[in-house]
């Protein structure tokens, strides 16, 4: 997952030494947080309702704060607005498949 502001990839951590980058929860969404980017990212980061803190994690519905534990229900109304594509919509997987398998019988000449 790339950092949230810049985009920018996280690489490896050296071994022995633990990332930089900070995990945070945006407008409900579990971010990443890439070290240039963690100053300008407390403006937007949300915060416990409890501690403050904005070391809070994303769970399924709900938000975490890693430092007091205090769970929250998520706010229902920022979830992603991807919706699942109805299947009628999706290509049939299986008539590909046989497409596929009938190109392969010409090509190796099995009929
Ligand atoms: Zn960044
Ligand atoms: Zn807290």
């Amino acid at each position: 997952m790339p950092c949230y502001r810049c985009g920018t990839r996280q690489v490896d951590p050296e071994a022995g030494k633990s990332s930089s980058w900070r995990r945070g929860v945006v407008c409900e969404h579990q971010v990443l947080i890439c070290p240039a980017c963690q100053s300008a990212a407390l403006a937007d980061l949300s915060r416990c309702a409890r501690c403050g803190s904005v070391h809070l994690i994303r769970r399924l519905d709900q938000v975490e704060c890693l430092d007091c534990r205090l769970i929250r229900d998520a706010e229902p109304e920022s979830q992603a607005p991807d919706s699942p594509v109805p299947s009628a919509l999706r290509p049939a997987g299986t008539d590909l498949a046989t497409e596929v398998s009938r190109a392969l019988d010409k090509v190796l000449g099995r009929r």
